[in-house]
C-alpha cells in the first residue's frame, strides 16, 4: 500500500532515500532548508513544501534525514516544526546520527502529541541510498516498527535494537570504529610512502592481510586517485566523534582512543577540510611529513 509520507531533509543521503521511496510507489511531500535541492530530489513525483509543518500535514509517516541534533530539533519546534501539524498515530523515522538524549526528547514530544518515533540511523553511504540498500539500525516500539517495514524495506534492510535511542547509541558505535579504521590507514599508508614504499602496492597488502577493513576497502581508491568529493563530509564525522564523547562521559567509559581520534578532527576542521570526504583526513599527515599517498595511475 502506498504510504503518505513527509520526507524532511535531503542532502546527500536524503536525496537518494526520496529516490527509493518514490521508486516504491510512495507519495511524498519534501521539505529541505535549502529549496532547490528538495525540486531537485523531487524528480517531478514528489511535491515540494515550504515548511516542515506543511511535510506532517496528512501524513502517516515522517523521514527526516538531517546533519545534527540542532537541525532536528529546529525542525521539530522551531518556526512552522512539525510538532505543530503532526497528526495523532503518525510515525516519524528519524534517520539523522544524533545523541541518544536527544532522541529521547524528541521521543517525549511526539508522544505528547499522540505520535510515534523511531530512531533509526543509518549506515551505508549516498551510493547505497540511492540504490534502497542502506542499514537501519532502528530503536523504538517494536510494534511501531512492524507497522512501517514496508518503509525501511524501500530504503534497506533493518537490525531492530531495543528501546528509542537504542539506534543512536549503536549508530555512534559503528562511527568511532570506522573513524579508527581509518585513522590506522591514514597513518600506516603515511608511513609507508615516506619509507619508500609504493602506495598502491601497500594497499594490496593491507586488503589481503587480517589489516583489511571495508572501510579501507571504500576509502583507498578514493585516497589513491586523490578524489576527496564528499560521500560522508568530514564535518558530519568531526560531529559524531563529538557525539561518541559526550556520550563516553554520560556513561563513564573511558575512550582514549576516542578523544585522540577527535582531536584529529578538529584538526582537520581548522585546516579547512569541513567539506571534503572524511578520507581527507590524510591530508593533516600528509602536510607535516611532506608525502602524498597517491596512486601510480594518477
Ligand atoms: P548533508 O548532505 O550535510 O545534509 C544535511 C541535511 O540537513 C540537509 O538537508 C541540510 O539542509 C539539513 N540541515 C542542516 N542544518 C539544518 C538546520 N539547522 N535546519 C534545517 N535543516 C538543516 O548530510 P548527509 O550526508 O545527508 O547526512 C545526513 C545525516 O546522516 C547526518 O546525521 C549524517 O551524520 C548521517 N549519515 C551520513 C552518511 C553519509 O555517508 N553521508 C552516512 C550515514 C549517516 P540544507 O540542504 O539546507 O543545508
Amino acid at each position: 500500500m502506498p504510504r503518505n509520507i513527509g520526507f524532511i531533509g535531503v542532502g546527500l543521503m536524503g536525496r537518494g532515500m526520496v529516490h527509493s521511496l518514490l521508486r516504491n510507489g510512495h507519495s511524498l511531500k519534501i521539505y529541505n532548508r535549502t529549496r532547490e535541492k528538495a525540486q531537485d530530489a523531487a524528480q517531478g513525483l514528489g511535491t515540494v513544501v515550504d515548511t516542515p509543518a506543511q511535510a506532517a500535514q496528512g501524513s502517516d509517516i515522517i523521514v527526516t534525514m538531517l546533519a545534527d541534533p540542532n537541525a532536528v530539533l529546529g525542525v521539530l519546534e522551531g518556526e512552522d516544526g512539525y510538532l505543530s501539524t503532526i497528526g495523532r498515530g503518525s510515525v516519524v523515522i528519524d534517520s539523522s546520527t544524533i545523541s541518544p538524549p536527544v532522541t529521547l526528547t524528541v521521543a517525549q514530544k511526539l508522544k505528547a502529541k499522540g505520535a510515534e518515533m523511531l530512531d533509526a540511523p543509518v549506515f551505508g553511504s549516498k551510493n547505497e541510498a540511492e540504490k534502497g540498500e542502506l542499514g537501519f539500525i532502528v530503536g523504538g516500539d517494536p510494534s511501531v516498527f512492524n507497522d512501517v517495514q514496508d518503509v525501511f524495506s524501500a530504503m534497506g534492510k533493518t537490525f531492530y535494537v531495543g528501546t528509542n535511542g537504542m539506534g543512536s547509541y549503536a549508530k555512534l558505535v559503528v562511527n568511532f570504529i570506522i573513524a579508527a579504521s581509518l585513522q590506522a590507514m591514514n597513518e600506516g599508508m603515511v608511513l609507508a610512502t615516506k619509507a619508500g614504499l609504493n602506495p598502491d602496492v601497500m594497499m594490496q597488502i593491507i586488503q589481503t592481510s587480517r589489516a583489511r577493513s571495508g572501510i579501507i576497502e571504500m576509502k583507498a581508491p578514493q585516497v589513491l586517485k586523490r578524489d576527496f568529493s564528499p560521500f560522508f563530509p568530514l564535518r558530519l564525522m568531526d560531529k559524531d566523534l563529538g557525539l561518541v564523547m559526550d556520550t563516553a562521559r554520560s556513561l563513564k567509559v573511558p575512550m582514549i582512543l576516542g578523544s585522540v581520534l577527535k582531536e584529529v578532527y578538529s584538526a582537520c576542521m581548522a585546516q579547512g577540510l569541513a567539506d571534503e570526504d572524511f578520507c581527507a583526513t590524510i591530508k593533516l599527515l600528509e602536510g607535516i611529513t611532506q608525502v602524498e599517498v597517491k596512486g601510480e595511475s594518477q
